[in-house]
């Protein structure tokens, strides 16, 4: 573990390296405050720091205070303060400013190797803590198979977008998409050859779109796309380039070779009109079941005057929506 040293005496400074060294850490010294404080807000800066107290250019407990608010959650740095000071009013100073703990000048060997010990363990403890939150984050937003965003967290990503698209006058794009006839895949080569499928066709989604837009497995071998500030053209256009590359390029699995589509619906929110999470994806929804039932591996819009209005009627049979071409683009 690597620790910074601030101190300006070079009796005490080359003696604090030396044990430091010993004990088997990576010692960064420094002989004064500014130079302390680049060490410590640059990048990849050492995890523990034991400071002297007076310094020229900036103090122990200054440096220590500027550290604390410099420093982002994911981050901490143990702070040994280091002070031939040992009034009560200066040590409780020292720990105000944000320092951990203190050694009193002249400093006991055994006594800072413990202390130095304990801060290196609170450290890693630190650090364990912070990669179990990261890797829970990572699992109440993300699906396990495919690693796109789960259906929670690019819904809650809609919802912002829609309330900023009605604040800035812009609009926003829904795609849904439901891989045709995966039921045969499962069915005939099983549940693994299924997900492999799912696999690839998640990464054609997310290599389709733009780096602001949101891909999301919305459920089953359905999957949804947010395209934040686009208009229906260019949602279409978007849905459009996913289908073709997945009708170009085959899922190559170890369970064999599989030449799937997929059907798209795709709704785009109105600009001036405020418009919520469920009408616009029951829009998008509705225009996909129209994409199955028009014979599948295409993109259809939804029509703009039926896609705001509650669906009292349910989706369109199969007879009726062949005829029924309305606003649908196919490239
Ligand atoms: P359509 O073209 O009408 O969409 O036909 P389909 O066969 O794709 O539709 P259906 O809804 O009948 O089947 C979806 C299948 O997706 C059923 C289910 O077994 C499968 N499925 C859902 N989630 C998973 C999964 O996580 N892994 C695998 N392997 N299969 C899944
Ligand atoms: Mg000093
Ligand atoms: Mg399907
Ligand atoms: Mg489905």
């Amino acid at each position: 573990m690597r620790i910074m040293i601030a101190e300006d005496h070079p009796v005490t400074r080359r003696l604090l390296q030396a044990q430091l060294t010993k004990w088997g850490y990576e010692v960064v010294s420094c002989s004064d405050g500014t130079e302390a404080w680049k060490v410590m807000s640059g990048e990849d800066a050492p995890r523990i720091a034991i400071l002297d107290w007076m310094m020229p250019e900036m103090t122990g407990p200054v440096l220590c205070k500027r550290i604390r608010e410099s420093e982002p959650d994911q981050r901490y740095a143990y702070i040994i303060l280091l002070t031939a000071k040992d009034s009560r009013e200066d040590i409780l100073a020292g720990l105000e400013a944000g320092a951990d703990d203190y050694v009193v000048k002249p400093f006991d060997s055994s006594e800072l190797k413990v202390r130095v010990r304990a801060g290196a363990r609170i450290v890693e403890l630190h650090e364990r803590l912070t990669e179990a939150l990261r890797a829970s984050e990572y699992q109440a937003t993300h699906d396990a198979l495919t690693r796109l965003w789960n259906r929670e967290a690019v819904l809650r990503f809609l919802e912002k977008e829609l309330t900023r698209a009605e604040r800035e006058k812009t609009t926003v794009g829904v795609i849904i998409g439901d891989i045709d006839r995966f039921k045969s895949i499962n069915d005939q080569y099983g549940h693994l050859a299924g997900d492999s499928v799912l696999r690839h066709v998640a990464d054609k989604l997310a290599s389709s779109v733009r780096g602001y837009d949101s891909v999301a497995r919305y459920g089953g071998e359905e999957f949804i796309v947010v395209l934040p500030n686009s208009n229906a053209k260019a949602a279409f256009r978007v849905a459009e380039r996913a289908r073709s590359e997945i009708a170009a390029h085959p899922a190559r699995t170890r369970e064999g070779t599989f030449h799937v589509t997929m059907s798209f619906g795709v709704a785009v929110s109105q600009p001036y009109i405020p418009t919520d999470v469920d009408s616009i994806i029951r829009a998008a929804d509705k225009a996909l079941y129209r994409a199955k039932n028009e014979g599948r591996n295409r993109v259809v819009l939804a029509e703009e005057e039926s896609q705001w209005k509650p669906s009292e009627e349910s989706r369109p049979e199969k007879s009726s929506a062949t005829s029924d071409r309305g606003s649908q683009m196919v490239a």
